[in-house]
């Protein structure tokens, strides 16, 4: 079998960058990745710096990278952010817990990077700003942070720019009305500047999770609403100033926030907890990949766009499964697949494929912005089944099986369940749950029909101290 050796150009050294980077190291391609920052790790590289635009709409806007807090840890133990064949299990850096604080991931991913001799293949401070064809070729741009631009051509690229940089923000009736201030997770770093404010919070994932709580330390109220049908009008019990609503019906001009399970709240900042945009604005391929509705297509498999493979590929766009492996595996796939040790399908085959995965989302009723979701127990067949195109060992039961004990105990969230997990994923302490506390009607202060006028009216002087601390528990 004839090996091949390519030049490959890889776009970002975060998580997946990374990885890509090793693996087509080590199958022999000729590397070089480009990174826009001073640092590797992409998200995990907490920057203090928020945009100016914080919902990020201007287009010229300066765009910060990050979206990690100050007092993020993982949401996922350390047996999961771990690679195969380097473990966040036999390495600490100072933070032994299991779910870490972000410092922790940082120093891990450095150390892999040492070990496995992928600084020097990072040109750092260099911006990819053009990927296009040319002929058999790619040519990347890039531009330096001393403003030096260059073109240069490689056989192959791979993509790995994140995508939890650009916000999705929640479609609410009358926010273009609202004169309160919006932000979204992105741009969330520290509570202070929301001290003693009146927050609402849009989301029912683990930013909207985590900053509620964060923030709920030092702002007046924090109001959660979630799409979710079993989100009532309820009080977290051992937060004094956190409650769930339901989904927002909608924003008053005169900075009131209606709720569909019929509370009103008179609100400083609502918060877009809901999620993020994929973008590859320096992307070229005449309309070959493009994004819609946040579905990047046509992607096979969601890493090779059948017309353009296996030339160029992505690493890291599915949401929802065990993160670092998947990365892991994609980058074997790829490296292998370039080499010429593992072939693809045609193209015929690889875009009737594609076909047929947005034909069976349409029947299962998904939206075409889940493309990248991998809904359970899927995000474990696309493991295996890319542990098999790249001839590599499947992911670990073990692993699978504290990730299947994660997702359950996450459908009822524990706030302390980062600390009293243990190896296994068993809690060690179970009586410490949130209890979502129902709101009588004559105890909730936030009910717009009995109280809407008075509220609107006189917002501030209401007394939601003694509400629902008598009523029965929703979860016990
Ligand atoms: C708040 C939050 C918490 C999370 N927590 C977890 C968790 O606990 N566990 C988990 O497994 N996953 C978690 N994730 C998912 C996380 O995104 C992945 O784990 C992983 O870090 C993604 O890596 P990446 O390399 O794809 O992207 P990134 O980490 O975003 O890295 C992309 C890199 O590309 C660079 N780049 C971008 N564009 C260009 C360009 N044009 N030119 C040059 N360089 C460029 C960026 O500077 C960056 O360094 C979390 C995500 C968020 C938003």
């Amino acid at each position: 079998m004839m090996v091949r050796s390519l030049t490959v150009a890889v776009i970002g050294a975060g998580v997946a960058g990374l990885l890509a980077a090793r693996e087509l190291q080590r199958e022999g391609h000729r590397v070089v990745v480009y990174e826009k920052s001073s640092k590797l790790g992409g998200l995990w590289a907490y920057d203090p710096r928020v945009e100016s635009d914080e919902l990020g709409l201007d287009p010229g806007r300066e765009i910060v990278h990050g979206s990690i807090y100050l007092s993020l840890r993982t949401n996922l133990p350390r047996e999961l952010m771990s690679f195969s064949d380097f473990r966040l299990t036999e390495r600490e850096y100072g933070d032994p817990r299991t779910f870490p604080g972000h410092k922790e991931v940082l120093s891990f991913l450095e150390d892999f990077a040492r070990e496995f001799g992928l600084i020097e293949l990072i040109r750092f401070k260099t911006e990819v700003v053009r990927v296009e064809r040319v002929g058999r070729q790619w040519v990347v741009e890039t531009i330096r942070a001393d403003g030096e631009s260059l073109d240069q051509a490689f056989e192959a690229v791979v993509v790995c720019n994140g995508h939890c940089t650009v916000p999705r923000l929640a479609e609410i009736p009358g926010l273009e009305k609202w004169r309160g201030k919006q932000t979204h997770s992105h741009n969330y770093r520290v509570p202070e500047p929301f001290r003693d404010q009146v927050i609402i919070v849009i989301g029912n994932g683990a930013s909207a999770y985590d900053i509620s709580r964060d923030i709920s330390k030092v702002a007046k109220e924090v109001h959660l609403s979630s799409r979710s049908p079993n989100a009532n009008l309820s009080k977290l019990d051992i937060f004094p100033n956190i409650w769930q609503h339901s989904e927002i019906a909608c924003v008053n001009e005169d900075g009131t926030v209606a709720f569909e399970d019929g509370s009103l709240v008179h609100a400083d900042t609502i918060f877009h907890c809901t999620g993020y945009n994929y973008e590859f604005r320096f992307l070229k391929t005449n309309g070959i990949v493009s994004v819609d509705d946040n579905r990047v297509g046509p992607l096979y498999n969601h890493v090779f766009p059948p017309e353009l493979a296996p030339s160029l590929s992505f690493v890291g766009l599915p949401h929802q499964s065990i993160l670092f492996a998947l990365m892991e595996l994609q980058s074997q796939w790829i490296a292998r697949v370039l080499s010429g040790k593992v072939a693809l399908p045609s193209k015929e085959e690889m875009t009737a494929d594609v076909e047929q995965y947005f034909q069976q989302m349409k029947k299962l009723n998904r939206p075409t912005h889940h493309t990248h979701f991998l809904y359970k127990p899927e995000e474990f067949k696309y493991l295996d089944w890319l542990a098999a195109q790249a001839g590599s060992p499947l992911v670990e039961e073990r692993k699978k099986e504290i990730y299947r004990k994660f997702l359950k105990l996450i459908e009822n969230p524990h706030d302390r369940l980062r600390d009293e997990w243990t190896a296994c994923g068993v809690l060690v302490a179970r009586n410490y749950n949130t209890r979502l506390v129902r709101m009588a009607d004559k105890a909730c202060p936030f009910n717009a029909k009995r109280r809407g006028e008075a509220y609107r009216k006189n917002p501030n002087n209401v007394d939601i101290g003694n509400t629902g601390d008598n009523t029965p528990s929703l979860h016990s």
